[in-house]
């Protein structure tokens, strides 16, 4: 397959050039396309999260083992609702407070919207607002299921160069964003226990 090479970094202030592929990336994402796309944590590997067959494509891409799930990004907290049986209290203060950023929430009891294979079967959902990727999530109109843009076992990309050493080829689009400003992976917190617990310290 052809890869599509979509570069943001060269038309700063060119408003329109930039709505224009934004909204080729999304597109590819609403359609069942994988498209890698700058976070500010790191290059995440993106297809529309309510499509199942877009979702194993992500793993196939990667390399990724099957019971390994994948984060939900999500525009804002309002989303929540429609992919989350009952959202704390808690997940709304959180996001309020660090959203869009590199925060990660695992909450309890996905709807049934939420394919099993984003969760790998669990029951839970992870769900982040990223801050660059969250115009391209907007544009999508669909939430994007996003694992670091790498083949499994890999270092995580920072910039489009490294995203296209390990999948030109294997995806319809590479947005270049330019170098990812956290550069590593998002904290994700447990909310289904109480008290809280962190997974992951990240950026
Ligand atoms: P990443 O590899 O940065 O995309 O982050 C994915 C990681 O988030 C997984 O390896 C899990 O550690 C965590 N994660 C995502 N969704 C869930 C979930 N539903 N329940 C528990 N952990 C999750
Ligand atoms: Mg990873």
């Amino acid at each position: 397959m052809e890869t599509k090479f979509i570069d943001l970094t060269d038309i700063k202030g060119q408003q329109k050039v930039v709505e224009e592929k934004i909204q080729m990336a999304a597109d590819i994402i609403r359609s069942g396309g994988l498209a890698a796309i700058p976070t500010e944590t790191v290059y995440g590997l993106g297809a529309n999260a309510l499509d199942a067959a877009a979702v194993r494509r992500i793993f196939e891409a990667k390399g990724r083992p099957q019971d390994n799930p994948l984060i939900l990004h999500v525009p804002s907290a309002q989303w929540l609702p429609r992919f989350c049986e009952s959202v704390p209290p808690l997940a709304y203060t959180l996001a309020r407070n660090f959203w869009p950023g590199p925060l990660t929430m695992i909450l309890k009891r996905k709807k049934p919207a939420v394919p099993d294979e984003v969760t790998a079967g669990l029951d839970t959902v992870g769900v982040r607002c990223p801050a660059h990727a969250v115009t391209i999530i907007r544009y999508a109109g669909v939430p994007i299921a996003a694992p670091s843009a790498n083949l499994s076992g890999r270092p995580s990309c920072t910039t489009a160069a490294d995203v296209a050493a390990d999948m030109d080829g294997k995806i319809e689009a590479i947005v270049d964003g330019g170098p990812c400003t956290v550069g590593v992976e998002s904290t994700i917190v447990d909310l289904t226990v109480s008290p809280p617990r962190l997974l992951r310290p990240g950026g």
